[in-house]
């Protein structure tokens, strides 16, 4: 009898047990890399985006003709919810920590731009001074992935054969940057303005665009939609809180319509053309495409997630999404089976102002201006003016610049300002928590999560001098939504991988989104992103899935 039990506890655990997540694929099943990797995200995609309006997606498909969302849902593995862990969620970090598989303490990207602490200058998260905007109309940013501290998935697995090929495309020009990485061989980011695809002469140093983006860009100025003209992609499913059919995206006349489906419609037309012009998982070696939906954080801001318009912005991400398999199964030889497709967000957000009001819910709002002139008050009462005028060179978020210029010309130390601005913060009632520079570089970080989060969103060299936490759905002052912060709603985005060894499945384990790069490279039989530092996502692989 009690061989029985023992036996029984034995299958149970092989079965169910932790040794299940870690069983080996069979010997040589690596020994073919997939032809390409594409990696899509959608910006401001909350975990719980996807089966909320699951009844509006394209039908799942076939291998030969995928669907959309629902492809990946019923092919792949599905985590629904996994974490971007860290102290802001948000664009710049979001994209950075997918794409080198590390969180912003390692990668450097620790909020979408901080500022100099002699100048008070703001420096964006991929400025690069040294570079040119090509193809621009206007005055296009001067970016680069130089500030990046490590390499991406792109980097990678770009040294596996030659002629392999990176490609990123975002409206976004710090999403396709940041996923696109130093070895891109192009990254495209649009100027809302003339609707037209540009890049940097870090990417194109012969300082033209390639011919076939200049053909989509000419169709692009002619051809863009009157803006603010928005007509519903089919019937409601009734889980949306507002705008009925005829209303969509209203008080958002004067928008550009590039905020919105038709932004991602240009976006496909992109990818496409990355495909076919650049011959993406057709030549020897595995191709990587990074494409990211911008539009759907941008209406997510106006508008929140309740929202009709969010409802259609996941219909429109779906079928930029069915357009992009298509093209991959009909032009990549062996379609859908050797490509790998990796799907997530780079941050949630909380719901809209008005719905947490309207519903009795825990909200608030701080008027950033007011609070830096709140704490430069405390400050000036303490110590007296700043010989330069202000202590404080200014802020990003609610992290807190304190002016090394101004301490040099005063015998006041930092440690001092510190612990004014840190105390002051602290008597506000929508903060939360509060940490300095100096109890980081102590190793003193805030309890629990808050402290795990800090230490992995901190930088010694970007982060403010002062960081406050806001409490749970506070949001600055005159946005609908905005997100920023380490919270569930914040940090919780959808994951869904599909490929060979890939099963198939719903997956109730909590995972981070620092797992997707190790696991591509994983699959791809390459040594992970350099400082990267998440996981193979072992429980999702098997033999003869797919
Ligand atoms: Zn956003």
């Amino acid at each position: 009898m009690r061989h029985i039990v023992l036996l029984v506890c034995l299958v149970v655990l092989t079965t169910f047990g932790p040794r299940a997540n870690a069983a080996p694929l069979k010997p040589g099943a690596l020994n073919k890399a997939p032809r390409l990797i594409i990696m899509l995200v959608i910006d401001q995609l909350r975990g719980d985006a996807l089966t909320r309006h699951y009844s509006r997606l394209l039908p799942p498909g076939t291998l030969k003709r995928p669907g959309g969302l629902r492809y990946l849902m019923s092919h792949g593995a599905h985590f629904p919810q996994a974490e971007h862990d860290t102290l802001h969620g948000m664009t710049g970090p979001g994209h950075a920590t997918i794409a080198t598989g590390a969180w912003p303490y390692r990668h450097g990207i620790v909020l979408n731009g901080w500022r100099s602490r002699r100048t008070g200058q703001y420096r964006y998260c991929v400025a690069d001074k040294a570079t040119t905007a090509i193809g621009s109309r206007g005055k296009g940013r001067n970016v680069s992935p130089k500030t990046l501290l490590g390499t991406t998935i792109g980097d990678a697995i770009k040294g596996g054969a030659p002629g392999q090929k990176v490609v990123s495309i975002a409206i976004k020009d710090r999403a396709a940057v940041l996923m696109g990485g130093y070895r891109a061989d192009l990254a495209l980011w649009l100027e809302p303005q003339s609707h037209r695809w540009i890049s940097s002469s870090y990417y194109l140093p012969k300082g033209h665009l390639p011919s076939w983006v200049e053909r989509l860009n000419k169709s692009a100025e002619t051809h863009h939609p009157q803006a603010g003209k928005w007509r519903p992609l089919g019937a409601s499913d009734g889980r949306s809180s507002t705008a009925p059919d005829g209303g969509l995206g209203q008080g958002s006349a004067t928008v550009n319509s590039v905020w919105g489906p038709w932004g991602d419609s240009l976006t496909a037309r992109a990818a496409l053309g990355a495909i076919n012009h650049m011959k993406l998982g057709q030549t020897r070696g595995t191709d990587l495409l990074a494409v990211s939906l911008s539009a759907h954080d941008i209406v997510g801001h106006r508008h929140g997630h309740n929202a009709r318009e969010m409802e259609e912005m996941l219909v429109s991400a779906d079928r930029t999404i069915a357009a992009i398999l298509r093209a991959v199964a009909k032009r990549v030889p062996g379609g859908m089976r050797d490509v790998v497709v990796v799907l997530t967000g780079d941050h949630g957000a909380p719901p809209a102002q008005s719905y947490l009001k309207a519903h009795r819910l825990p909200h608030g709002e701080i008027a950033r201006q007011d609070m830096a002139r709140l704490l430069e008050g405390a400050v000036t009462k303490k110590y007296g003016p700043s010989p330069l005028g202000r202590w404080l060179t200014g802020y990003s978020k609610f992290e807190y610049f304190i002016s090394r210029s101004a301490l040099a010309k005063s015998k006041v130390r930092l440690s001092d300002i510190e612990r004014v601005v840190a105390q002051t913060l602290r008597k506000h009632p929508s903060i939360e928590w509060v940490f300095t520079r100096s109890q980081a570089l102590d190793g003193r970080w805030p309890p629990g999560l808050f402290g795990v989060q800090a230490a992995r969103g901190w930088h010694p060299r970007r982060s403010g001098d002062v960081i406050a936490i806001p409490r749970a759905f506070v949001i600055q002052k005159r946005d609908e939504v905005s997100h920023f912060t380490g919270y569930s709603h914040d940090r919780t985005v959808p994951l869904l991988f599909v490929g060979r060894h890939v099963r198939p499945g719903v997956y109730p384990k909590v995972v981070k989104t620092v797992d997707i790069a190790p696991t591509l490279a994983f699959l791809v039989g390459v040594v992970p992103p350099s400082v990267s530092e998440g996981r193979v996502l072992g429980e999702m692989l098997s033999d003869g899935s797919h």
